[in-house]
């Protein structure tokens, strides 16, 4: 029974209110990752789960025990941060075992939890290094490892892999993937980099300006993102955003020259004259015969080709389109030259539109 929940959690420095007000539910197992640009009360948010933080409002419960007032040693959580500061003096072993020594447990049982950490971890053949002789990835695995022989109810991690170079930061996601899938635990985990929140989450808890914007798995935010902040926060490259208006008709005017038929989705949704946002991604616009094979309504399009990133299996191609600049994407691309005009299709079905003012999702 280790869910957590926060029911109107509120955190207030001084007259600043950095978290309004929040409420999650997060079942027993469930991987969850806020994730939000920097500064949306993310860590405020972890730090008062862990109990690091005082809480100004509202109830956190781990296991169905109200921890507002407990101390951290009291809450059965292990906690995972960016900075992993191993005592460099101690062996592997040693490092492992400490929060247990520390605790006074008996050598048998440090003895056990330290060769199953290890052997979960991939440990088991530096257990007599020093930290000063492991890689960076490894040393991070350390951490892990002193956060699971305490065998907490839940982990917690603040941007654990923020200090690892970009190849090492994909490797470690997929261990602390795995870990999860061994050791099964609930765990909570902040990044602001939404590409390990993808990756990582069994479900994403989108913040911004200490409110939740949006939470659900991380399909439901690619692909029907609340409002905008959504829409281009999640996924990469970022959603297209073009301005247009709604036509008489319940049509799409895209700048000056561009009219194509309502998304499926949008319909019912909109009223003529209304100021819209037009969104979709670069695998949404593709040049013909450079696509998979798709179904649904299809918006022919010419345009021309401003620049290109090749990345090996596809190339993003930069376009303006309806005065803004755009990426489409190529599959088993070709070489392109700048200038080129090439025929695009849009896969309007998975088009979205978006009220420009309050910048919310328009869906019928
Ligand atoms: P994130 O983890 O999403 O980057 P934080 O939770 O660290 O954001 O911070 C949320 C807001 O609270 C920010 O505006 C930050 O400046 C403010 N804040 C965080 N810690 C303190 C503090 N100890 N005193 C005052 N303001 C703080």
């Amino acid at each position: 029974m280790t869910e957590v929940t926060l029911t109107d959690v509120i955190k207030r420095y001084g007259q600043h209110q950095a978290v309004h007000g929040i409420n999650l539910d997060i079942q027993d197992g469930e991987f969850v990752v806020l994730v939000g640009p920097s500064g949306c009360g993310k860590s405020t948010t972890l730090r008062m789960i862990a109990g690091l933080e005082d809480i100004s409002g509202g109830e956190v419960k781990i296991g169905g025990r109200v921890v507002n007032d407990l101390p951290p040693r009291e809450r059965n959580i292990s906690m995972v941060f960016q900075n992993y500061a191993l005592y460099p003096h101690m062996t592997v072993r040693e490092n492992l075992g400490f929060s247990l020594k520390i605790a006074k447990r008996p050598e048998a049982e440090i003895e056990s939890a330290v060769t199953e950490a290890a052997q979960i971890l991939g440990l088991d053949e530096l257990l007599e290094r020093k930290p000063a002789a492991l890689s960076g990835g490894q040393r991070q695995r350390v951490a892990m490892g002193r956060a699971i022989v305490r065998q907490p109810d839940v982990f917690l991690f603040d941007e654990p892999l923020s200090n690892l170079d970009a190849k090492l930061r994909t490797q470690m996601r997929v261990e602390i993937k795995k870990l999860h899938q061994k050791v099964g635990n609930t765990v909570i985990y902040v990044t602001h980099d939404q590409v390990e929140a993808m990756t990582l989450a069994d479900r994403i808890v989108l913040m911004r300006d200490g409110h939740i914007v949006q939470t659900g798995t991380p399909l439901d935010l690619f692909n029907a993102p609340v409002d905008t902040f959504v829409a281009t926060f999640i996924g990469s490259p970022p959603m297209n955003l073009v301005d247009g208006i709604v036509t008489e008709t319940g049509a799409l005017r895209l700048g000056d020259h561009i009219t194509l038929p309502m998304p499926s989705e949008a319909r019912g949704a909109v009223s003529p004259g209304q100021e819209i946002s037009f969104g979709f991604r670069a695998d949404n616009l593709m040049p013909d015969g450079h696509s998979v094979e798709e179904s649904g309504q299809m918006a022919p399009l010419e345009l021309e080709v401003a620049l290109t990133e090749p990345l090996g299996t596809e190339t993003l191609l930069f376009a303006e389109f309806a005065g803004r600049e755009v990426q489409a994407k190529m599959l088993n691309p070709r070489p392109v030259q700048p200038g080129e005009r090439l025929p695009f299709h849009l896969m309007l079905d998975k088009c979205h539109v978006f009220d420009r003012k309050s910048g919310k999702a328009l869906r019928g």
